[in-house]
């Protein structure tokens, strides 16, 4: 079993970088038990391969931005959603109150401004703000391949403390790129954030990318390849927020992080790649996660830029 050792190694040098903070912002995600540590693999052909705290469950958070966005192309088409969301990196912070001068549009899915608009954006016009959640939570649950819940505490923890988030909404909303009420948004997007997956699911989830949309494990088509190619060229550009140039140079992996410490890479046509370890860096990002992949990129030689 080589890829499991390799894998356990693997944590076993970076478990002792105890370096950067869980997320303090969602009172409940500070509570998150630090320590954990897990990574996994997820090949387009359907082998999985993981070690460590592989099946512990933790929300989704921003991963979940990627997907949604799968889902709102799907759902709409490209115009529909290029119109009220930009594919422009914005070098800035997840959280940051931006918009594009002028239009008022978001500059990408992968920042909460876009985010947000994004989910509103799924299913067909008009749906019903709870149909809307259903139908992100069965989708999200299909790139995963089996049925995904949300955390209710989570959930409750962010809304209360969801501020900031409530702003870009209220900001969206006068700028018309959100057609309705700002909070029932951003009572979506949040739940979106709160589904809980395992480092297993996840890794299933950056396959189903990299396998053109079809989930390895089920067969099931979730998104069309022309899908699958904006929302990983999106992830490439603007998935790591202000670190997303270091990240394209050093790992040159599209992947996408979450503030309770998960962080998803997906090789085209190979692997999907998870792991989860909640202490993040000043950018929000999983310190030993970003390690790992450094690392992951370098001995297998994934980065995408380099030929085969
Ligand atoms: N739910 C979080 C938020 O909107 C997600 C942020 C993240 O994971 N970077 O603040």
């Amino acid at each position: 079993p080589i890829i499991p050792d390799y894998l356990a190694e693997a944590l076993g040098d970076v478990e002792p970088d105890a370096s950067g903070e869980p997320a303090a912002y969602i009172p409940e995600l500070a509570a998150a038990d630090p320590e954990r540590l897990a990574a996994a693999f997820a090949t387009v052909d359907g082998r999985v391969y993981g070690a460590g705290d592989v099946d512990v469950p933790f929300t989704i958070q921003s991963i979940s931005k990627p997907f949604v966005y799968a889902l709102a192309l799907a759902d709409r088409g490209f115009d529909p959603v290029l119109a009220r969301v930009g594919v422009e990196p914005s070098g800035e912070a997840f959280n940051e109150i931006s918009l594009e001068s002028g239009s008022g549009r978001p500059l990408n899915p992968m920042i909460n401004a876009g985010a947000i608009t994004v989910h509103s954006l799924v299913g067909p016009e008009r749906c019903a703000p709870a149909d809307r959640v259903e139908r992100v939570i069965r989708g999200l649950s299909a790139f995963a391949g089996r049925q995904l819940t949300v955390d209710r505490q989570v959930y409750a923890s962010e809304m209360a403390t969801a501020h900031r988030n409530l702003a870009i909404a209220h900001m969206l909303r006068s700028h018309d790129m959100l057609t309705e009420d700002a909070r029932t948004v951003v009572e979506g997007y949040t739940e979106q954030c709160s589904v809980l997956v395992t480092t297993r699911d996840l890794a299933l989830m950056a396959a189903t990318l990299a396998n053109r949309g079809v989930n390895p494990l089920s067969g099931e088509t979730v998104v069309s390849e022309t899908v699958v190619r904006q929302v990983l060229s999106v992830m490439f550009s603007c998935g790591m927020y202000d670190a997303a140039g270091d990240w394209a140079t050093q790992v040159g992996i599209p992947a996408k992080s979450g503030v309770a410490g998960g962080l998803i890479g997906t090789l085209p046509g190979r692997i999907g790649i998870a792991t989860f370890s909640p202490r993040l860096d000043r950018h929000g990002n999983s310190v030993r996660g970003v390690s790992l992949f450094e690392r992951f990129s370098s001995d297998m030689g994934l980065h995408v830029m380099d030929v085969p």
